[in-house]
């Protein structure tokens, strides 16, 4: 039996002896979290075995067709968990990681403000050490999940008299506390998933990393969030039942909440045919050809997204490329949106159920905008892909070389 048949099957049979649907779904994922099936990849210390990526992958796709809950959906896995592993020390990593592997503890990430996104290194919430810990005073914005997270991954400003990215340093801020208010915004398809977080006097002792390297996790961070953009939450099995999963739905229902219209911030371009047969302008010429175009767009960025899924079950971290995937998200949503507004034409802009697809064009038409805008917008990404994968010269920033406390604001 060759590696990857001998995991299977050793996945297989701790299966067959562990899974019960009548467990509570921490009980589960505690046994999972323990076997290290939870997380094949990660350390035997973090819930993992340590498993080279290729073998990894063979668990993960049994254990999901195996019909049994996985780890949860969310922040938690797809950002922090990956930055403690590379950044967090023992203690962080005992502390946090398994409560977040097994759904005990929820997160969201802090770090655009309201005068530092893009600019993200220009970020200026403080954080003032007293001795035993840090003062946190500041504000952050577009905070997704905010309002229901237990903690955040928190980027706050240490040093003034360094340049602004030398002087960042990353915390755990546990959000329930005095000193942190935050409020929920509306956004125009009526959905509530962003928030404003102030900080007023909040503490935080955990430090990820060392004081001032915060700006090697924020990178760490923003290149698992760009694969994280392209990617879609696994679907639950047909016909499931038992405690377990009754709550493993609950919690992705909770979770994804935030997230209900990503769906149609991608534009929807496995809705652009039927609708186009289903309004009886499939025989148009032009509109066929700009199909067509569509298919071509989508098919090659999911080659390019396997090319990297593939080199990362090889064993190489999450680098530049992921900016060539958030890219082609981009533009396959707006070619889609355009698509869906000439086949829907002015009833496009109809919401509610008597509206085409039950009102989903319209909010596909006020959705797709935050595709290009989150995680780093497409001008961003372009910068990235201009000068660390075909070597532009830098573009030039002036505030890079000068003390924080020195940058006009
Ligand atoms: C759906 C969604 C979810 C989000 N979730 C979170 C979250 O959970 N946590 C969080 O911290 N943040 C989150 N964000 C915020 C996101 O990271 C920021 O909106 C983004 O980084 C852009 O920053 P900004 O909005 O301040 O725009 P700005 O930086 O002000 O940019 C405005 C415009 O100027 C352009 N621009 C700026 N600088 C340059 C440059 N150097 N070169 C060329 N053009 C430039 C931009 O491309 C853009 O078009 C989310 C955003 C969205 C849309």
């Amino acid at each position: 039996m060759d590696q990857a048949a001998a995991v299977r099957a050793e996945i297989r049979q701790w299966i067959r002896e562990h899974w019960d649907p009548g467990l509570a779904l921490i009980e589960w994922r505690s046994a999972l979290a323990d076997s290290g099936w939870a997380c094949p990849a990660w350390p035997v210390t973090c819930c993992g075995r340590a498993l080279p990526g290729d073998l990894a992958s063979e668990a993960a796709a049994e254990l999901a067709a195996a019909g049994v809950p996985g780890t949860p959906d969310g922040v938690g896995m797809a950002l922090v968990a990956p930055v403690l592993l590379e950044h967090g020390n023992a203690d962080l990593n005992a502390r946090f990681i398994r409560p977040t592997v097994t759904g005990e503890i929820t997160w969201t990430q802090l770090f655009s403000e309201p005068g530092a996104g893009s600019d993200l290194a220009g970020l200026s919430t403080r954080a003032q050490s007293d001795g035993d810990g840090w003062v946190v005073t500041g504000q952050k914005v577009w905070s997704t999940g905010a309002a229901t997270a237990d903690f955040g991954l928190l980027l706050a400003r240490t040093d003034l008299d360094v340049p602004k990215h030398q002087g960042i340093t990353a915390f755990v801020l546990p959000m329930r506390q005095p000193g942190v208010t935050v409020r929920p915004l509306r956004q125009m398809n009526g959905h509530s998933s962003f928030n404003e977080v102030f900080f007023d006097g909040a503490w935080v002792d955990q430090v990820i990393g060392a004081p001032g390297g915060g700006w090697a996790v924020a990178l760490t961070t923003l290149a698992h969030e760009r694969r994280l953009a392209a990617s879609r939450p696994a679907p639950v099995p047909a016909a499931v039942s038992g405690r377990a999963w009754r709550e493993a739905i609950a919690e992705r229902t909770a979770v994804a909440e935030p997230h209900k219209w990503y769906p149609q911030r991608a534009g929807r371009p496995d809705l652009v045919i039927p609708q186009a047969v289903s309004r009886g302008v499939a025989e148009d010429l032009v509109l066929r050809q700009e199909i067509a175009r569509l298919q071509e767009t989508t098919r090659s960025a999911r080659w390019t997204a396997e090319r990297a899924a593939a080199a990362r079950a090889a064993g190489r971290k999450a680098g530049p490329e992921g900016s060539i995937g958030k890219l082609a998200s981009s533009e396959i949503a707006r070619q889609s949106a355009r698509l869906h507004g000439r086949i829907a034409g002015a009833s496009g802009m109809l919401a509610g159920p008597d509206a085409p697809a039950d009102g989903v064009i319209a909010e596909i038409l006020v959705s797709v905008p935050g595709i290009s805008i989150a995680g780093g917008t497409d001008e961003i990404q372009h910068t990235i892909i201009g000068e660390r994968i075909l070597g532009l010269p830098r573009e030039p920033d002036l505030s890079k070389e000068v003390p924080f406390r020195d940058i006009p604001k």
